[in-house]
């Protein structure tokens, strides 16, 4: 970062240039480096031309940001249900929401997790939708030995703060698809047609032509300064995330009070860590008592269906989320967070649920 001040050229150049490369060198297709994750979903929605009287599929329980995405480009967020057991998507329920307006579909990736993601690209394919991946929480993770982007329709990631990788703020979009790439790489710079390239290589677009709606969304060098070195840590940051959820899954399971989540963490790198408190077990009792021993934990995520904005009175129940979100409760995890700070926790939680106050 300091070197970015240095060279006084703060926007987009050289160091979002190499950003970009490491993290194709990665995935193994290109990538385009974006202001925030939902800048990532947003333009991915737009530039697979989705906009006002379309409908993309979602489920329910992920953060507003991916809601927010789709209906900024004037499509219609369709609230799915989940698998209880796994938080992920519901196939079957996701199919019944299909209309002759559904032109995409974006599962969740909740935790890290990528689910049985090859049903929904079944899905996808029987009914011709596209398939934009929200990987806010799952950069890292591997399925098949190759890591979440190497291998989707369009995947998209955040570098927000507390991700598994930061940029400070930050996020990206990860595709084989031509035209997409590059209709984001001039969607994020207002539309200014082949701005990326000119930016690359120092110069600045005076004349130019815009052919579609575009929006100010590029990413800094000094963000990509801070991204560049969170990819040399990662390796580090990944392994300890890993180690910390699987330390939380031999603590936690088989009390009766609580349920873990049967996770591979040898291939997830785990973004949050989420258990599931059976019924009778009152969350935001324990939450306060958690609180009051200084331990912070959190609510991953408020159902979406449930908002002024995006509810639906005609839309059918979504009853695995109503049910399964009250009883959902995110433990501390981070790359800074050590092995007795879990067991911690852990002892916490089990001391607090046995408190008969
Ligand atoms: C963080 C997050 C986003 C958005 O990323 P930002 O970088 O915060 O804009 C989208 N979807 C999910 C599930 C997230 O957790």
């Amino acid at each position: 970062m300091a070197d970015v001040l240095r060279r006084q050229y703060l926007g987009m150049g050289d160091d979002v240039r190499r950003f970009e490369q490491r993290l194709a060198e990665m995935f193994g297709r290109p990538t385009v480096c974006v202001v925030n994750g939902t800048a990532a979903l947003h333009l991915a929605v737009q530039g697979c031309g989705i906009g006002p009287g379309d409908e993309v599929l979602l489920p329910s329980l992920t953060y507003v940001a991916s809601f927010q995405a789709i209906s900024a480009t004037g499509a219609r967020p369709v609230a799915c249900d989940i698998d209880p057991a796994t938080l992920f998507l519901d196939c079957e329920d996701a199919a019944r929401r299909i209309s002759l307006r559904t032109k995409a579909v974006m599962p969740v990736f909740y935790s890290g997790d990528p689910g049985p993601v090859e049903k929904i690209y079944a899905l996808a394919r029987t009914h011709g939708l596209r398939v934009i991946e929200d990987a806010a929480h799952a950069f890292g993770t591997r399925v098949l030995g190759r890591p979440v982007g190497a291998a989707g329709d369009v995947t998209c990631f955040s570098f927000d703060g507390i991700k598994n990788i930061t940029s400070g703020e930050g996020g990206c979009i990860v595709t084989a698809d031509e035209s997409l790439l590059a209709a984001v790489r001039d969607s994020r710079l207002l539309g200014v047609g082949n701005d990326t390239a000119k930016r690359f290589s120092g110069e600045r677009s005076w004349l130019f032509d815009v052919q579609a709606q575009g929006w100010r969304y590029h990413m800094s060098n000094i963000m990509a300064a801070i991204g560049l070195t969170q990819l040399d840590r990662f390796p580090a940051m990944a392994a300890t995330r890993q180690r910390l959820a699987m330390q939380y899954d031999r603590l936690l399971q088989g009390h009766p009070l609580l349920q873990v989540f049967q996770r591979d963490y040898s291939a997830i790198v785990p973004h949050i860590y989420v258990i599931r408190l059976n019924e009778g077990c009152s969350r935001d009792r324990l939450r306060s008592r958690l609180a009051e021993r200084g331990i912070q934990t959190g609510l991953h995520y408020q159902p979406n269906h449930w908002l002024s904005f995006y509810r639906d009175p005609s839309a059918a129940p979504l009853p695995a989320t109503d049910r399964v979100f009250p009883t959902l409760l995110t433990l501390p995890l981070h790359a800074a967070l050590t092995e007795e700070e879990v067991s911690v926790v852990c002892e916490s939680i089990f001391e607090c649920l046995n408190d008969p106050r």
